[in-house]
């Protein structure tokens, strides 16, 4: 009988395993909760109205529709049984149980609110195409209610955008606002001067990109300054509400910075699928619920299984892409009959724009920042964006952007905007998961 590999995740983990296994003699079934890969580094992009989400989010479907030994399963997976070597996942009412002989999960991380789940409701993170499009609403929206608004204190508030997190996305989403502010929507209000809008990065750490190491993270810093965002280092968020941030520095003196727009960039917490592996291997898990993999990535008395991507701990290994893709090659390979060996990543270097024609890149013991790192940044998006069609609007949407001040994807429904509040107001059957996944509850949960 051929083998049967079941694969859970569409991202970078569950699409390149899928992917790799093209030419092999199984049988894949890839089961994931959208039915689109996402390529979540241009979320950012999304939510401040350059691209367009079916432009970072194809259907998996379609990508992998010529590759004939591969399925595609919408589904939420519940349970794994290691034992059974069973997979089920579910969709509305409908539950799904679906076999393997070779397993890889690859269902990365959603956010962390540290314990402070409620704060969602207020500064919606960066995971989904769900959480871009509402951003986009809150965005957009908060300069439209400044139009209307009369009194300067409200008016102050709803042109006070405050980011928490000033790692990648942080100052990615930072820099944007502030652009759109200062170039993109000048000229468009009467009442109001998109220009004065405050732009407020926040972070406990004393640097933003911490991890690009001092030079750049300064290159980085000055920047943002440039642009007019307001940096403020060495800060802790103690409460999101509606009104805005409270913040804590160094002395432990608390502040309100009054906002209507926040976004949460800070902290990321591995799938429950992780604990869930873990309770039956055996397998450690770290703090941010990370399962530790042995070294060729599979799980202790598990050969046949596989953990890769943001959801597995390995060597330190980072949450990138990268390592995402490069681990489901390495497990690729054993499920097509290479002998185990530890699974190696090959840093292949990491960057951040801040701002348009300005990024930070650190390939290879090299340090860029500016005009070049934002070139390097531009070709290694438009490699690894998946689709012919997609890269091509893609570029065109850039150049709209980046060479004149237009944003092309300016609308926001309702809907986008209100769906994280209007779930909490349809009852109790369905309600919105940790990891941003609606779910039905039992009759027994209600
Ligand atoms: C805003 C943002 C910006 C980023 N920028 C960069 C960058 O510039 N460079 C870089 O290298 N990395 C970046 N990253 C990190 C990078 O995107 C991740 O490291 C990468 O996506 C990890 O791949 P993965 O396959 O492990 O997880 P993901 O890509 O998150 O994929 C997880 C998949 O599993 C599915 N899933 C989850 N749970 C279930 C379940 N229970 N049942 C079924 N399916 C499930 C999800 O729907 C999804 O398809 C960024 C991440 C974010 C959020």
């Amino acid at each position: 009988m051929t083998k049967r590999v079941v694969i859970v995740g569409s991202g970078f983990g569950g699409l390149f395993a899928a992917k790799a296994l093209k030419r092999a003699d199984v049988d894949v079934t890839l089961i994931a909760r959208t039915s689109h890969h996402l390529f979540q580094p241009l979320l950012y992009q999304v939510a401040t109205g350059i691209l367009s989400e079916g432009e970072i989010a194809p259907a998996t479907r379609e990508v992998l529709k010529r590759q004939k030994n591969t399925r595609v399963l919408l589904g939420d997976v519940t349970r794994i049984d290691v034992e059974a070597r069973t997979v089920t996942s579910e969709l509305l009412d409908r539950t799904t149980t679906t076999g393997y002989d070779e397993l890889i999960v690859a269902a990365g991380a959603g956010q962390s609110y540290f314990g402070n789940d409620h704060f969602a409701r207020h500064a919606p993170g960066m995971k989904s195409i769900d959480d871009a499009l509402e951003l986009r609403g809150r965005i957009f929206g908060a300069f439209e209610i400044a139009e209307l608004a009369t009194d300067p204190e409200e008016v102050d508030r709803l042109l006070t955008f405050v980011v928490i997190g000033a790692g990648p996305t942080g100052v990615e989403m930072a820099g944007q606002i502030s652009e759109l502010a200062r170039r993109a929507l000048v000229g468009d209000f009467r009442n109001i001067d998109p220009r004065t809008a405050r732009v407020v990065l926040v972070d406990f750490a004393h640097e933003v990109l911490g991890t690009f190491g001092d030079r750049l993270s300064a290159a980085a810093a000055k920047r943002l300054q440039d642009i007019g965002v307001e940096v403020q280092l060495g800060t802790k968020v103690v409460d999101v509400d509606r009104d805005g941030v409270t913040v804590e520095d160094e002395h432990g003196s608390r502040s309100l910075i009054p906002s209507f727009c926040k976004v949460w960039a800070a902290g990321v917490s591995a799938s429950s699928l992780a604990t869930q592996l873990a309770e039956q291997t055996g397998a450690e898990t770290d703090r941010a619920g990370r399962i530790k993999t042995l070294d060729d990535t599979t799980l202790p008395g598990h050969p046949e299984i596989f953990v890769v991507g943001d959801m597995a701990s390995l060597q330190g290994y980072p949450g990138v892409a990268q390592v995402a893709i490069q681990g489901a090659r390495h497990a690729a390979k054993v499920i097509k009959g290479k002998p185990p060996t530890p699974f190696v990543y090959r840093d292949k270097g990491s960057m951040a724009t801040v701002s348009r024609f300005h990024a930070v890149a650190s390939v290879k013991g090299l340090r860029f920042s500016g005009f070049i790192a934002w070139l390097l940044w531009l070709a290694v998006h438009i490699v690894y964006i998946v689709g012919f069609k997609s890269r091509v609007t893609t570029v065109l949407h850039w150049f709209v952007s980046f060479l004149g001040r237009g944003r092309s994807e300016r609308v926001a429904t309702e809907q986008q905007v209100l769906a994280r509040l209007a779930l909490e107001q349809v009852g109790d059957s369905f309600s919105l998961g940790s990891e941003g996944q609606i779910t039905r509850r039992t009759a027994k949960a209600r």
